[in-house]
C-alpha cells in the first residue's frame, strides 16, 4: 500500500524481488478507540426474522428517526422516515410507511448518508516499525490488517472508502460486495504509480532489494507509465493512483520535490481515462501539483503547498483537494525516523494553512483522511479540521458525501434518496450544530444489512467488539 503524506506500498505476491512478496505495512500498533459512548435513545424493539448474513433482512425495512439530513439542500426533515428493500433506498418520507415486519426507530438521531473516506489505506497502521516492513512482513500479514481495520472503519460510519493499497483491498473490496467481510466498500487502487526511487517506491535498502517493475507500479517514461496503468487495471484497479511529488513517510526527498514529468502524468491521464478511470495524484510540492492538475487528475492528494495559480486551475478544472489533514494532529511523530520527522515537521503546518485558503477561494474539497497514518476509525476527525479551518458544518458533512461521490464516479451514493444504495448512518444530535457528532455514530446500514446498532450504550452488532 502506498501512502500518501507517507508511503507504504504492497507488493504482489509473484514479484521476482530478492525479497519475496511483502507487501507493506505496519503492524498493528493502534488498536483504535472507537469511542462509542453509552447513550441513545432507541425505541421500539426490533422484531428479527432469520437473518442471512447477520444484520440483513429479508423484505423491506423502515427506518424511523426523529431527523434526516438532505446533504443537496440542506434541509432537516423532523420525524423522517426511510423504506429499504433489496439494499436500496426505496422511499425518504413516504406519505405512509408500509406495514412491514423490520420497523426500527432509531430514536433520536440524524440520519445521514453513509461517509466516504476517500483516501485510506486499510492494509496497515503507522508504527515504529513502518519503515522496516516492506522487507519483513508478508501479505497475508497486511490482509488480516486490513479485515481489522475495515470493520473498524465501516463501523465508524464510513460506508464507502477509496483505497491506496496492493492486491489485499482489491480483494477486500471483493469480500465486502460478496457479503463476506464487514468493511467498508472499496474503489482500489492496487497499487500506486511512482518513479524509480520516489515517494512510491520502496527505497532505503541496498540495490537489489525490493526493486520493483510496472507490475508494482514504479514506471518510467510515458511508456512504462501506460503499462503500469494497465496491468493496475488488469489486477483490480478502479483509480488510478500515482505519487507525483516526493513525500513525507519514506526515505527520499526533499518532500515537495515533483517527480513525474507533466508528460508521464499526461500518459497516465490518458491511459486511464481510455479505460473510463480516474487518477488521484499524492502531490506536496507547488510544480508537481500544478503538473499533475494540467495533466488533469481527478484529485490532488495532500495539496500542502497550493498557490493563487494552482487553486485558480483546480477551480476551473474541477479538480478536487483531498486534504487528509486531521493526520497532522495525530501522527506520532517521535515514531518516525529522524529525515522522516523532519519532513513532517516542514510540511505539516503549509498543509494546514493551504487549507484554509482553499476553503476561502473555493477549490472542490473532497473528504480524505490518509488513514493509516491517522488511527484507522477517527476518520471523522477530518470534519472537524474543515470546520474550523473555515468550511460550514454542511459543506463538510457534503465533502463526505455527494462531492466524494462525485470525485468517485459513484452517483449510486452520497445521499439519501429513493433508488440510491441502503448506505444510512445516524448520528446523536444535529451535525449542522455541532460537527463533532460524526464521531459517535450510532447506526451503520451497508446496502441495507445493519453492521452497527448502538442500543443503551452496547453495539447489537458487534459480535464481541
Ligand atoms: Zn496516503
Amino acid at each position: 500500500m502506498k501512502c500518501c503524506i507517507g508511503s507504504f506500498r504492497s507488493i504482489p505476491a509473484n514479484t521476482d524481488s530478492p525479497v519475496r512478496s511483502h507487501p507493506t505495512l505496519f503492524p498493528a500498533v493502534a488498536l483504535l478507540a472507537l469511542a462509542i459512548p453509552a447513550l441513545t435513545n432507541i425505541a421500539a424493539p426490533v422484531r428479527v426474522a432469520a437473518q442471512e448474513p447477520m444484520g440483513m433482512y429479508a423484505g423491506p425495512t423502515v427506518l424511523r428517526a426523529a431527523r434526516l439530513l438532505d446533504v443537496e439542500t440542506g434541509e432537516m426533515h423532523r420525524d423522517a422516515v426511510i423504506v429499504v428493500e433489496d439494499g436500496l433506498i426505496t422511499a425518504v418520507n413516504p406519505a405512509s410507511a408500509p406495514d412491514v415486519m423490520h420497523d426500527m426507530d432509531l430514536g433520536d438521531v440524524t440520519l445521514l448518508p453513509g461517509f466516504i473516506d476517500t483516501h485510506t489505506h486499510l492494509g496497515g497502521q503507522i508504527s515504529a516499525t513502518s519503515f522496516t516492513d516492506a522487507v519483513t512482513r508478508t501479505e497475508a500479514y497486511e490482509a488480516f490488517n486490513a479485515v481489522k481495520y475495515g470493520g473498524i472503519t465501516v463501523r465508524a460510519g464510513f460506508t464507502t472508502v477509496r483505497d491506496f493499497g496492493g492486491d489485499v483491498t482489491v480483494e477486500l473490496g471483493r469480500a465486502v460486495e460478496r457479503g463476506d467481510i464487514v468493511a467498508p466498500r472499496i474503489i482500489p487502487s492496487r497499487n500506486s504509480l511512482g518513479i524509480t526511487g520516489g515517494h512510491c517506491d520502496v527505497t532505503g535498502y541496498a540495490p537489489g532489494i525490493r526493486e520493483g517493475g510496472p507490475e508494482e507500479g514504479i514506471a518510467d517514461g510515458p511508456w512504462e507509465v501506460v503499462e503500469a496503468v494497465r496491468y493496475q487495471i488488469k489486477h483490480g484497479a478502479q483509480v488510478i493512483k500515482t505519487c507525483a511529488t516526493a513525500g513525507v513517510l519514506s526515505m527520499e526527498g526533499p518532500v515537495g520535490a515533483q517527480q513525474y514529468t507533466l508528460e508521464e502524468l499526461t500518459a497516465m491521464v490518458e491511459e486511464a481515462a481510455r479505460h473510463g478511470m480516474r487518477v488521484a495524484a499524492h502531490a506536496h510540492g507547488p510544480d508537481g501539483i500544478l503538473a499533475a492538475v494540467q495533466a488533469g487528475v481527478a484529485s490532488i492528494e495532500h495539496g500542502s503547498i497550493l498557490t493563487d495559480e494552482i487553486m485558480d486551475l483546480m477551480i476551473e478544472k474541477g479538480t478536487y483537494l483531498v486534504p487528509t489533514s486531521h493526520l497532522v494532529d495525530r501522527i506520532a511523530l517521535d515514531q518516525l525516523p529522524p529525515l522522516v520527522r523532519a519532513k513532517a515537521e516542514e510540511i505539516m503546518p503549509l498543509a494546514r494553512e493551504s487549507l484554509g485558503r482553499a476553503i476561502e477561494r473555493g477549490v472542490p474539497i473532497a473528504f480524505g483522511t490518509d488513514a493509516a497514518v491517522l488511527p484507522h476509525g477517527e476518520n471523522a476527525g477530518e470534519f472537524a479540521v474543515y470546520v474550523q479551518m473555515g468550511m460550514s458544518e454542511l459543506d463538510a458533512l457534503r465533502s463526505a458525501t455527494i462531492h466524494a461521490a462525485d470525485l468517485l464516479d459513484t452517483p449510486d451514493r452520497g445521499r439519501l434518496a429513493e433508488g440510491m444504495l441502503a448506505d444510512i448512518i445516524a448520528v446523536p444530535g444535529n451535525p449542522l450544530d455541532d460537527i463533532e457528532v460524526t464521531k459517535d455514530v450510532r447506526f451503520v446500514m451497508q446496502g441495507g444489512r445493519v453492521i452497527k446498532h448502538v442500543v443503551g450504550g452496547r453495539d447489537m452488532h458487534s459480535m464481541g467488539r
